[in-house]
Parts: structure tokens; sequence; C-alpha cells
């Protein structure tokens, strides 16, 4: 039965920590690990279970090891590293990737854990930190059926939405969609408020409507106010954006897709970065428009 099912989970940040409690409260037998313990240590003390001093370690035994890290090189590090969990997993375990990463490291890893017997799913989300900690994730899955037959009940438990998108590498591609859509949205929302506040409109009441056309979207629903109000405390670090749209120009450059928009919003983030405001979250595009 899926429940009896031995998991390992690695990377108890923002993201991981609430998806990795999500497990233990379904009644999965999670063992956790986090380079920094202090996590590891509040985690176990919240949700029982037991921690892991290294990956490999917190692999041992494990059916499927779940990590959500920072970027690629963290990845590799926590997958073949010093330690790393592919030498602590036994043949036929899974491991499910939730960081957002390159689609070649993805392929890499798969590779690297098909010759030692293993599953590889690159499975990046979508939702944020309420939806890690709501279990309202979107997950988008690159690997094999088999491997994502045995994780998918295990994945359901912090997601609202998972399928599997096609081969290693799918799933973090279809990830570089989400973020290709969202760049030039929130740009085009920002210039929105922008535009009518200097246009002499009150801009609440003037989302307030348009929100109920065809100008709504989720930044509109659910930033518009914050914008307004000049917070930008609110989610996904502008940072982790220029990280991510850095894997997706990568990506265009590799497959010659053209991505004007996505490549100029880039630059945009940079201009945030240099204002302070790397871990503003990001509707703070609005910022470098001025009022
Ligand atoms: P975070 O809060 O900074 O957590 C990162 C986690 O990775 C921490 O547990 C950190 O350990 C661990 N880590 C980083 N590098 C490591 C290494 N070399 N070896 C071992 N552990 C390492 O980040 P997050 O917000 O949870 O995001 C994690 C991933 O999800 C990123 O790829 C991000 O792009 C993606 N994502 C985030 C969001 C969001 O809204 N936050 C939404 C969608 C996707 P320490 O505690 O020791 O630092």
């Amino acid at each position: 039965m899926a429940q009896q099912q031995k998991i390992a989970f690695l990377g108890l940040g923002v993201m991981g920590y609430p998806m990795a409690g999500h497990l233990a409260t379904a009644g999965y037998d999670v063992c956790v690990y986090n380079r920094t313990t202090a996590k590891a240590d509040a985690w176990v003390e919240q949700h029982g279970g037991r921690l892991a001093g290294t990956p490999a370690a917190a692999a041992q035994g494990a059916d499927l090891v779940f990590a959500c890290v920072g970027n690629d090189e963290d990845l590799r590090q926590v997958c073949v590293g010093a330690q790393g969990a592919f030498s602590g997993m036994s043949s036929g375990a899974v491991f499910v990737d939730h960081t957002t990463a390159s689609a070649l490291v993805a392929r890499e890893l798969y590779a690297v854990a098909q010759v030692q017997g293993l599953g590889f799913l690159d499975a990046p989300v979508s939702g944020g930190q309420a939806g890690a900690e709501n279990g309202a994730l979107t997950v988008m899955v690159g690997g094999d059926q088999a491997d994502y037959d045995r994780a998918e009940a295990a994945i359901n438990c912090f997601s609202r939405a998972v399928r599997l998108m096609g081969d290693s590498g799918a799933g973090q591609l279809t990830k570089m969609v989400n973020q290709i859509c969202i760049a030039g949205l929130v740009q085009g929302l920002s210039e929105g408020i922008h535009f009518a506040k200097r246009a002499g409109l009150d801009p609440e009441a003037v989302i307030e409507v348009i929100s109920k056309g065809a100008a709504q979207s989720w930044q509109m629903e659910n930033r518009y106010k914050t914008m307004i109000e000049d917070q930008f405390d609110f989610g996904f670090a502008v940072d982790w954006m220029r990280k991510d749209l850095g894997i997706v120009l990568d990506a265009a450059r590799d497959n010659g897709a053209q991505l004007p928009v996505t490549a100029l919003v880039d630059q945009f983030y940079a201009d945030v970065q240099q204002l302070g405001g790397g871990r503003w979250d990001t509707s703070s595009l609005l910022k470098r428009l001025k009022h």
C-alpha cells in the first residue's frame, strides 16, 4: 500500500518544509535531511519522523526520495556529491526532484540514476509558498511512466494537479513555459497600474472592474492590492525569478525559441535587484516605474 512507502525528503526550505509535512500528515514514514540541521530538528519536533545527517543516510531504505533545493549545482550536490542521495538509495527506488532547475541537469541525473538502477523524475512545482502550505501545488513531471506511477500518490499529498509531461526534462521545460507566461504578464500588470495612477484614475477601482473582464489573471487577482500599496513581500523572490529566467533563456538559445519580452523582463528584474529588491516578490517590477 502506498501509505507504507518509506520516504526521504531533502531540503526543508520555504517549499520543502511544508511539502514534507503533508507527506507525514498523510501517514508516510518520512526521514528528512536539511543542510542546516536546525530546520530538520524543528521539522521533526513538529511532525515526528526521523532526521538524517546526510542525503545518503536519509535515502537509505527509502522507496521515494524527494528533494527541493535551490539550483542545478545544489541538486547535483544532494544527488551525486559527497554523501549524495544516489549512493544511499536501493535499486528500484525513485528520486523525485521538485527543484526548479535546467532540463539539462534533469537529463544528466536521470542518466546517472539509470546506470545505478534508480528512477529519476524532474518535478518542478508552481503555486508558491501558499500552495506548498495548503497542499495545492501544480506539479509538472518528466521521466518514465513506471516511476511516475510509483510516485504519483505521494506527490498528490501536496498537490492540486500533477501530470507526466513527457520524457526526462519535460517537467522542467513545462515549468519554463510557466515562467515565460508569468514574466510578461507581471510587467503588463505593472504598466497598467502605473498608467492608471498617471491618468488620475483610482487604480483599485480600475482593477476591480477590469478583473471581471478579459484582463483577469492570477497575478491581477492576488497581487494588485499589495502592488498599489507598495508592498512586495508576498511570495516568489526576484532572485529566484532571475535564476529561473536564466534557465529559460539558456534553453531558448539551445532550441531557437524567440523570447524578446522574457529577455527584456529579465533585465527589468536585474534593475529591481539593483534597487535592493532581490528578496522582494516578483510583482516589484512596478518599483522601476516612477509614480
Ligand atoms: P529556500 O527556502 O531557500 O530553501 C532551499 C533549501 O535547499 C534549503 O533547505 C537549503 O538548505 C537547501 N539547499 C540549498 N542548497 C543546498 C546544497 N548545496 N546542499 C544541500 N541543501 C541545499 O528555497 P525555496 O523557496 O524552498 O525554493 C526551493 C526551490 O523551489 C527552488 O528551486 C525554487 O526556485 C523553487 N520554487 C520556489 C517557489 C517559492 O515560492 N518559494 C515556488 C516554486 C518553485 P539550508 O536550509 O541549509 O539553506
